[in-house]
């Protein structure tokens, strides 16, 4: 085992140093390559920004991260708003979840197999060991590979023809990745068949309608033989299921109820969701589900009397507190806000998105003073939350700081992926920013970084634009 592991590092290493000739570093390469793709991105790739969405995921990446032991990369997890059933990893530790595998995952052991799975990809360097040895590729290629899996249609506009590729696992590199996943669900306290009987109803489905391929199946190819190894793997490595194994979140039902909002049509999700809560006109837990369909679908009112009954009905321990405040936000009430966030923030303090509101509620009321606190304090608790910095932005730039304003609204935009917005603002507050001022050495090096990414672009957009004129006047 031990010789065969580091067959395959020295192996990655070797692709690594292959690559270099396209601009990848040989030293923490793959992060960089993720790095990039973030960047570039990000823009195309509608995430999912609901908190109690994103905190289950991380909670259960973060579960399973935690058996790694040392990590060469830093994971992310993120959910895209997509209906698709898929699931993606870049190199570097970014772990993609589409919002239509979650409304299908029947419960934490089934995501854990799927994250698990992801991240065994990532630790194994699959993506650069696909690819065929010797091969020189740069950035743009990869780039497009990746983007390729993660969203086809994109990828066909967004690289030349020669230089994509559909990237397919090969069966090798899937049974490791089902074998290291399998190891991290079982030491993590997951349920290591999840994986299993959620590949046999893909399966399942598959033969049924073969002309439905998910997406996850074509980056991932499963067959049988797949199947069968991952119950052999579990046997021949002794998996159990520990004792004292984490029991199923109490925020499943949530999860799953805000991401078939976001993957099946509306209206399906809430006919579904009201004739349950209809049926039990009592149930606290029914009326939040519905309240949460109706809020993710944007139908603020209706969300409001769906929350409001089930904080009349007790609230579920408030829980319907932080979504309750949202919706009177987004109703221009901030008072009513600040009263159902002030009481979720008396059992969670540290929730930086709830802070983020308070905020909001503050400035609808005319306080930008304590609103910039709030803003602030969301920053100091998650650092990633764009709106946090974008508010911040521009309430310092009222202030008169423009310097410090036009950074947190660079930062935002690199966030949002918007790459030449996010230059444009760092140059702005690099020439009204006092060298040896706080952020001065962090704006000059994102300038650095975003400069040439933002002129490749610029160059790419003009041959396209070139080639689509040679291709309409020959
Ligand atoms: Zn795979």
């Amino acid at each position: 085992m031990k010789s065969r592991r580091s067959r395959v590092i020295a192996l990655a290493l070797a692709l690594t140093l292959a690559v270099r000739g396209g601009a990848l570093g040989a030293n923490g390469g793959e992060a960089e390559l993720g790095r990039r793709f973030m960047l570039e991105v990000r823009s195309q790739l509608p995430l999912i920004d609901d908190p109690a969405v994103t905190e289950y995921v991380e909670r259960v990446g973060r579960r399973l991260v935690g058996v790694l032991g040392s990590q060469q990369f830093e994971y992310h997890f993120y959910v895209v708003q997509s209906p698709e059933l898929n699931a993606f990893a870049v190199p570097g530790g970014y772990v993609f979840v589409f919002s239509g595998l979650l409304a299908r995952a029947g419960n934490d052991d089934e995501l854990a197999g799927v994250l698990g799975h992801e991240m065994g990809h990532v630790s194994g360097h699959h993506f650069l060991r696909q690819q065929s040895e010797g091969q020189v590729w740069n950035y743009a290629a990869l780039l497009g590979i990746l983007l390729s899996a993660v969203h086809p249609v994109l990828a066909a506009g967004a690289v030349a023809a020669a230089q994509t590729a559909q990237l397919k696992y090969s069966r090798e590199f899937e049974q490791e990745a089902d074998y290291l996943g399998l190891r991290y669900t079982s030491q993590a306290g997951y349920d290591p068949h999840a994986l299993g009987s959620f590949f046999k109803t893909l399966l399942a489905e598959q033969r049924v309608n073969p002309a439905g391929v998910p997406a996850y199946m074509l980056t991932h190819p499963l067959t049988e033989e797949r199947v069968a190894h991952v119950e052999t793997t579990i046997s021949a490595e002794h998996l159990r299921t520990p004792k004292g194994r984490p029991a199923a979140s109490p925020d499943m039902a949530e999860v799953q109820a805000v991401a078939r909002a976001v993957a099946e049509p509306g209206e399906v999700v809430v006919s579904r969701y009201r004739r349950e809560a209809e049926e039990r006109p009592d149930d606290a837990e029914r009326q939040f589900l519905l309240g949460r369909v109706y809020q993710t679908l944007g139908q603020l009112e209706a969300a409001r009397t769906a929350l409001e009954r089930c904080r009349d009905l007790g609230g579920l321990g408030g829980r319907v507190d932080r979504p309750l405040g949202a919706i009177y936000n987004a109703l221009m009430q901030p008072d009513r806000a600040r009263e159902a966030l002030g009481r979720h923030l008396a059992r969670h303090p540290d929730d930086g998105w709830a802070h983020l509101e308070v905020g909001k509620a503050l400035a609808e009321t005319g306080d930008q003073h304590a609103a910039l606190t709030e803003f602030q304090r969301a920053l100091t608790l998650d650092p990633d939350l764009d709106e946090a910095h974008r508010l911040v932005g521009v309430t310092l730039g009222r202030k008169g700081e423009e310097g410090e304003g036009f950074y947190h609204l660079a930062m935002a935009a690199r966030l949002r992926g918007d790459l030449e917005q996010a230059l444009s603002q760092f140059e702005h507050s690099e020439t009204l920013l006092a060298e040896g001022s706080p952020h001065y050495t962090e704006v000059e090096q994102s300038i650095d970084e975003l400069r040439p990414l933002v002129r490749e672009r610029a160059r790419e957009r003009m041959e396209r634009r070139r080639a689509g004129r040679r291709g309409v006047f020959p």
